[in-house]
């Protein structure tokens, strides 16, 4: 059974050789006390993981294991069930290992998939998994958006991102995204429908470049970066705004993250500005699910996803998450079946 072993606790932004591959002997044989023997299909690279990389138990969710293979969500198909509630064959999605089997001994979070032809497996990794949730909950609980309102989108290519900003342009919303490259620039305007997008890294003032493009004032934040793009995007939030923290892939990695100096527009903007954690509207999936699902299939949205082929590539593609090398959902097919 291959599989991506965590090195140890790190400091700074993620590198290959903090994971390292190795082949173990689990035994592919019977699971037991309810529990499933998977095969993993698709995995997921997601920004809090690096969260788990460092020796911190004061967080949402405990560290990852030293020396242990590392976790995240995936779809796996069941192959031996302990468990009354699936059966083999059964596709799922939730925690699992990465790497090619896993027992799963913790089910009561797993989420059954019903195939879809319409829709690819790996989706429940992305649009219709946690990230597109995050967008989905923090766009309409945390954000009270209107129609007609001027929404700003960081990260805006990313696996939230794009679906935040396709959600606020159906909800009546002008909106502009901001992200690294060119490339996802030009996807962010002629393939997602952002009525505007440019590139952070090329911009010497952010403020000046939040200027050019709220002429008027930011209505919406929805914050996936931190750092200097909130500090800027503070400068230029129209009264009673409102700032959905989601995110600060920007001071992830960095041990004595620089404070933030614009805060005081909270005051004489009456600036609501709330972090939220996408677990907390749990409640609200199966709404998410058909709703999402709908959009898509009647086409009025898409989702871009960059897969990665072979657990091998796992180390280097979350990596690539911190250089912003992902172009969409960053997502690592192990198996295609
Ligand atoms: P993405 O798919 O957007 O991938 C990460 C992207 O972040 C990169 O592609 C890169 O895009 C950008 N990035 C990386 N480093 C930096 C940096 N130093 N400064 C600015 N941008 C950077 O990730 P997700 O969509 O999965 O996650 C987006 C954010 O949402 C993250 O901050 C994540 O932690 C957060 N999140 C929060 C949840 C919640 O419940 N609150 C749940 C899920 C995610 P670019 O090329 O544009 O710079």
């Amino acid at each position: 059974n291959k599989q991506v072993i965590f090195k140890g606790y790190i400091d700074g932004v993620p590198k290959i050789s903090d994971m390292e591959l190795k082949l173990s002997n689990i035994k592919l044989n019977n699971p037991s006390q309810q529990a499933l023997l998977v095969k993993n299909l698709y995995l997921s690279c997601d920004p809090y993981m690096r969260g788990r990389m460092r020796d911190f138990h004061g967080s949402y969710i405990p560290p990852f294991v030293p020396s242990k293979v590392l976790e995240g969500f995936g779809v796996s198909k069941v192959i031996v069930s302990d468990n009354p509630n699936f059966k083999a064959g059964d596709l799922i999605s939730g925690f699992t290992g990465w790497e090619e089997y896993s027992i799963i001994t913790k089910t009561d979070q797993l989420r059954k998939i019903e195939p879809d032809d319409h829709i690819p497996l790996s989706f429940h990794l992305g649009l219709l998994g946690m990230p597109g949730f995050t967008a989905y909950a923090g766009f309409y609980e945390v954000c009270s958006p209107s129609s007609g309102e001027y929404v700003f989108v960081s990260a805006a290519s990313g696996a939230v991102g794009q679906l935040v900003g396709q959600l606020a342009k159906l909800h009546g919303c002008y909106v502009v995204g901001s992200a690294g490259s060119k490339e996802k620039v030009e996807l962010l305007k002629n393939k997602l429908g952002f009525d505007e997008a440019f590139n952070y890294k090329e911009e010497l003032d952010l403020d000046a470049a939040l200027k050019r493009y709220f002429p008027q004032g930011i209505d919406i934040y929805f914050d996936n970066v931190g750092g200097d793009m909130l500090d800027a995007a503070l400068l230029n939030m129209k009264i009673h705004g409102r700032i959905a923290v989601c995110g600060m892939i920007s001071q992830q990695s960095i041990s004595d993250p620089k404070g933030i100096r614009n805060l005081s527009s909270l005051i004489y903007k009456r600036i609501r500005m709330q972090g939220f954690l996408q677990s907390d509207y749990l409640h609200l999936y199966p709404k998410f699910l058909e709703e999402v699902s709908a959009y898509y299939k009647q086409g009025k949205i898409v989702y871009f996803e960059d897969m990665n082929e072979g657990l091998e590539s796992a180390p280097a593609a979350f990596v690539g998450l911190f250089t912003g090398k992902n172009v969409g959902k960053q997502v690592i097919c192990v198996s295609h079946e």
